[in-house]
Order: C-alpha cells, then sequence, then structure tokens
C-alpha cells in the first residue's frame, strides 16, 4: 500500500499550444497521461525516481494535486480520462 503519492503529468512532446486569447501556455491541453509515483520518505514533496507504473519521474512535470480526501480519486478530476491504468492499478493494490 501507498500511503503518500506524487501526481505527476506526461506531456505532449509537440509544439506548446498556446491559448490565442490569453496568450498563455495551455498546460492542460498537453497532457497525455497522469501518473503517479511514491513519495520519497526523506521529502514527502518529492518522488522517488520512478513512477509506479516505471517511468522516470526526470521526464515528467509534477503537479501539486492531492487527493481531496480518503476514497477520492488520485488523480485530478479534470484528468480522469487519461489517467494511467499501471499506476491506478498499483494503487489500487490490484
Ligand atoms: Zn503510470
Amino acid at each position: 500500500m501507498v500511503s503518500a503519492i506524487v501526481v505527476l503529468l506526461e506531456l505532449e512532446p509537440a509544439t506548446e499550444v498556446v491559448d490565442a486569447d490569453v496568450g498563455e501556455t495551455d498546460i492542460g491541453a498537453r497532457v497525455r497521461a497522469v501518473h503517479a509515483a511514491a513519495a520519497d520518505p526523506e521529502a514527502p514533496a518529492d518522488p522517488l525516481a520512478r513512477t509506479l507504473c516505471g517511468l522516470d519521474v526526470d521526464e515528467l512535470e509534477p503537479e501539486s494535486y492531492t487527493p481531496a480526501g480518503p476514497g477520492a480519486p488520485w488523480y485530478p478530476p479534470e484528468y480522469r480520462s487519461r489517467h494511467c491504468l499501471d499506476c491506478d492499478a498499483a494503487l489500487s493494490g490490484v
């Protein structure tokens, strides 16, 4: 059972999507998948070197999301359709 996790976003490597109206990079539009890594026991805000599905966290973008409470999904609700199934299975204990 993983007690503390860090949520990480896998972004599209393609050109940044820029919202023409506000002129800002739209990170949400570039999210390919949402992964989770166990938190480093020495530094709870930092993930261990690899995600639960084995990806190198250096390739991923940390997301400052923490589940709302027991039973809440580990991934941000807006990325529900893109959460990593391998990470999900690891967290569900399947
Ligand atoms: Zn994953």
